[in-house]
């Protein structure tokens, strides 16, 4: 099939329906991308809808009422989306994500989470199958998820203040019910739940401590995320960009902490345990400690589009060779060379990029957050 690409104007981002080989042998396997990075995490985006409009995410300026989500016959179904897991854990995924926009508000995705937990890597055993919820739908969900094979939930909270947790969410919806979502989700199984806080400077840091102090003790691990400059809409600054180096350091003050190993390559948070016992914390310095260099994890958007980075401008149709009557072996071998050829870095590059870039009209835009999913 002749790689061809898809013009703008149908499509929300640049991307290119990915070439069939000429011979399809079964799949190889795992694979490695140019950089020796295997591929091991897929995150999958099952809705660019979101109830909640946080403004480093989806500010309510530029994601109003007029704003043309995608509809429902774009978006990949539960069985198009089984089928590609599948193909992807033959080459080695055996981590999946679904997040967003808001899954939980993707209609019944339970039973995408049903279908997904029949899955098995090459060795047998079953995914590692999590989701990342703004917490809003979690605590009426919670059981049926977990009934259908959910191993755990991330919560994203960002503040314990109500004021500041309205404000940032931007649609007035009040902490408690996230803090009980997080409470069921934990009653149900669906633990150690992570908590996400993406920290803004000047916003929400006056809240780091507290939120510790809550969490500690709790058995939910508290993350910390350095705000990223992620898509083209958030009007992203260093300077409300706190260095994950001040967290701890906040939290030293406050609390004894101590750096742990990391579990596995590739983990995005580093670790720090309290030193009285009381459980452990992370920090994610996307921004200020790159970590491109042990990065294995691919994105599926919505309507079936494959990224490589947080950053990229440009996605592989995989949703064309779904709805053309590729094979599974066609897909499965258009797949690999993808990955194969992968030298996305663009954290560790940021530095070095002209910021005027972005302001360049002309130049291709970054996905968005909530379209191809945190
Ligand atoms: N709606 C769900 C939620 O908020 O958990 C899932 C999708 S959201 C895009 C996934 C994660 O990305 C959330 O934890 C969110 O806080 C994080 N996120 C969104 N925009 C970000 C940004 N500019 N910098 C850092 N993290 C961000
Ligand atoms: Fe929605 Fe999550 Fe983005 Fe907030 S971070 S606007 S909850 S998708
Ligand atoms: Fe991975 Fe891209 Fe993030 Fe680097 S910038 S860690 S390559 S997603």
């Amino acid at each position: 099939m002749p790689e061809r690409v898809i013009p703008l104007a149908d499509q929300r981002y640049a991307a290119a329906v990915p070439r069939i080989p000429e011979s399809t042998p079964p799949p190889t396997g795992r694979v490695i991308d140019r950089l020796g990075r295997p591929l091991r995490d897929l995150r999958i985006s099952v809705t660019d809808r979101c109830n909640f409009r946080c403004s480093y995410c989806m500010p309510k300026e530029l994601f109003g009422k007029d704003y043309a989500f995608l509809p429902h016959s774009s978006l990949l179904s539960f069985e198009e989306i089984t089928r590609l897991t599948r193909l992807f854990v033959a080459h080695g995924v055996g981590k999946i994500r679904l997040t967003g926009g808001e899954p939980l508000l993707r209609k019944n995705v339970e039973e995408l989470v049903a279908q997904l937990s029949t899955l098995r890597t090459p060795e047998g055993k079953p995914l590692d199958l999590t989701l990342t919820t703004n917490g809003s739908l979690l605590a009426r969900k919670a059981q049926a998820l977990k009934d259908a094979g959910l191993a755990r939930v991330t919560v994203s909270l960002d503040a314990l203040d109500d004021m500041v947790f309205r404000r940032m969410n931007d649609v007035d919806f009040p902490v408690a019910d996230v803090l009980r979502a997080i409470d069921r989700a934990m009653e149900v199984g669906l633990g150690p739940v992570k908590v996400n806080m993406v920290v803004k400077r000047g916003t929400n840091d006056h809240e780091i401590v507290r939120m510790a102090r809550h969490f500690r003790g709790s058995g939910a691990v508290l993350r910390f995320i350095e705000y990223m400059d992620v898509g083209a809409s958030n009007g992203w600054r260093m300077d409300e960009v706190l260095p994950s180096k001040e967290v701890i350091a906040r939290l030293q003050a406050e609390f004894g902490l101590e750096p742990l190993q990391a579990q596995a390559v590739g983990e995005t948070a580093q670790r720090w345990r309290y030193m009285d016992g009381a459980g452990e914390i992370g920090v994610i310095s996307s921004v200020t400690q790159a970590f491109c260099r042990d990065c294995n994890r691919a994105r599926l958007s919505t309507e079936g589009k494959l990224f490589l980075c947080l950053f990229a401008t440009r996605g592989h149709d995989l949703r064309a060779l779904l709805r053309g009557g590729c094979s599974d072996e066609q897909i499965s071998a258009a797949i690999a060379p993808i990955w194969q050829q992968r030298d996305d870095r663009y954290s560790e590059l940021r530095s070095a990029l002209p910021r005027e870039h972005d302001a360049d009209a002309a130049a291709p835009k970054r996905v968005e957050m909530h379209y191809i999913g945190g």
